[in-house]
């Protein structure tokens, strides 16, 4: 065992209690530990970041609606007050279902956290459908990284339109695509459509953000497909109303710095000028599904769910639950409800089975509905056999999600943030830095051109180096930019910025 490695007493004071480890503090995750409160069990939570992310607010984020604390609250602080929980920072990469041990690393810390039940709720990343590559210029909306990344992106492009005098760039800053018409894309074609149209007008001065375009991509035939034809035909029209281009059947075939490709059902291709692109299609489970699968022999879907026994458990291995994104059963739907019912009934599974009941019912999903906004004051809403929608749907939105943000500071403050915004036309969180904006681009450039320098991911002095590479590799770069400029006698006219939203 190397010296940076360190095994987890999972059992806090050694009282020898069953011990439940919890893989992701997400909806699944979260709600998994908090429901083993009452149990006579310690739980350990082991995560790779150190909040609960509310997913469903992201988009407000990236648009400046609200800030990241206000959907991304520590973990450690909302189980404060449970005294059978803690919890550890790292990123699972082995589970050992023999030797029963979950080992996770952090920088160039490993940590062996030995367990008797398993709840394993890693979720699911972003999919570009085997073309990786199309991220750099197109992120998805996944964590709190990709939402500030876009955040600055988007406001971004605003700023270098108001300093272009080239008509053909202007316009290519001002066009905005959003791949994929579910929820996520619907509500992001939305708000960037509000921005140009109510919010951003008043503070520019040579362009008119009323010009900007905002297309809305999906090789599907219809906006929103699970909420059924009749909202989805109602979306549709109130984005286009909304000034939102709506392509249907059209399918993305290559992403670029400057623009995207696109092939049309009909089989032409077409190119659209955009330097803002924003991938809301497609998910991928977390990785860890396919371990498990390899493991226990339990087949793995293309999207990398793993399938689970009716009681959410793994074949050959009861004390295994998986649950949420990452599960595959009776084709239940990647949302919150279903990891938040999954990891409440694998509590009482595991409460249950502590306390020497006998075994549950299988898991059955009460399906509460779905609903995604449009704008302010208008969303859809699909809740059983009842379709509703404009402001009614609306106001059960921000009822449900007020509900369900986590910590009573959170929903006063998106309270605060949401009166700003749909009352009024200001946008109160649309700060945006240097780092947000170039950070992931500079590190994965870095890396793919010194990939010796990391030979591991918890390599702490490798990482250093890396950042300091990344700024002096930025600093040079600036320095060449400026001779060039000094060179050609162009300093003092409008040059063009950094590639700030590419
Ligand atoms: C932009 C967006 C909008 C959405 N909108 C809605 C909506 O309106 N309604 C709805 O019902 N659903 C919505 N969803 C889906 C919903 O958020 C997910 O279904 C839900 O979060 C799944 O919960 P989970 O616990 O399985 O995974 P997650 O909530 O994704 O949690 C996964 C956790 O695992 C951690 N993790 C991942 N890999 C590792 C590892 N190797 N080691 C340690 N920790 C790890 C992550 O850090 C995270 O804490 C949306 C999703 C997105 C991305």
């Amino acid at each position: 065992m190397s010296e940076a490695t360190h095994v987890q007493d999972a059992t806090g004071a050694g009282r020898g209690r069953h011990r439940v480890v919890v893989i992701g503090s997400g909806f699944g995750g979260l709600f998994s530990t908090k429901a083993l409160r009452h149990a006579d069990v310690d739980v350990t939570m082991v995560a790779q970041t150190s909040h609960h992310l509310f997913q469903p607010l992201l988009y407000q984020v990236a648009t400046g609606i609200l800030s990241e604390g206000e959907i991304a609250p520590p973990t450690r602080e909302v189980l404060s007050d449970q005294r059978n929980a803690q919890v550890i920072l790292g990123e699972v990469v082995d589970v050992d279902l023999e030797a029963r041990t979950v080992t996770s690393q952090v920088l160039n810390r490993t940590t062996v956290t030995p367990y008797d039940s398993l709840i394993v709720a890693a979720g699911a990343g972003q999919s570009y459908f085997g073309n990786d590559q199309f991220a750099e210029f197109a992120p998805g909306m996944k964590s709190i990284d990709d939402a500030l990344e876009l955040r600055g992106r988007i406001f971004g492009a605003f700023e270098l339109a108001e300093i272009s005098d080239d008509e053909e760039e202007i316009n290519r800053l001002l066009t905005f695509v959003v791949v994929g018409a579910g929820p996520t894309g619907v509500e992001m074609a939305g708000q960037i459509a509000e921005l140009a149209h109510r919010t951003l007008p008043k503070d520019f001065r040579r362009i008119n953000t009323r010009q900007a375009q905002v297309i809305l991509l999906d090789a599907a035939p219809q906006v929103l497909p699970p909420f059924g034809e009749k909202l989805g035909a109602k979306t549709k029209t109130a984005l286009e109303k909304l000034g939102v281009s709506v392509q249907l059947g059209a399918m993305v075939v290559d992403v670029d710095e400057w623009g995207i490709e696109v092939q049309d059902k009909d089989g032409t291709r077409r190119r659209i000028e955009a330097t803002t692109k924003v991938w809301a299609a497609g998910v991928q489970a977390s990785s860890l599904g396919r371990l498990l699968g390899e493991q226990t022999g339990a087949p793995v879907d293309r999207a990398g769910r793993v399938s689970v026994n009716p009681d959410l458990t793994l074949p050959g291995h009861p004390e295994v639950f998986v649950i949420g994104d990452m599960m595959s059963l009776d084709h239940l739907p990647g949302v919150a409800q279903v990891a938040i019912q999954g990891g409440k009934y694998a509590a009482k599974t595991i409460a249950g089975r502590v306390g020497g009941k006998g075994p549950q019912e299988p898991f059955k999903y009460f399906d509460k509905g779905s609903m995604a906004t449009i704008s302010r004051f208008r969303a859809v809403a699909l809740v059983g056999k009842f379709k509703f929608t404009g402001f009614p749907a609306w106001v059960l939105w921000l009822v449900v999600h007020l509900l369900y943000l986590t910590g009573f500071k959170n929903r006063i403050g998106a309270l605060g943030h949401w009166t700003v915004s749909f009352l009024g036309r200001g946008r109160s969180q649309r700060t945006t830095t240097m780092q947000q904006i170039f950070g992931r681009a500079a590190l994965s450039r870095l890396k793919r051109g010194a990939s010796d320098l990391v030979s591991s991911p918890g390599d702490y002095e490798a990482t250093r180096e890396l950042l300091a590479a990344s700024r002096r590799a930025e600093l040079e770069a600036r320095a060449a930019e400026e001779a060039r400029l000094t060179d050609t006698g162009q300093r003092g006219q409008h040059e063009e910025a950094p590639a700030t939203a590419r």
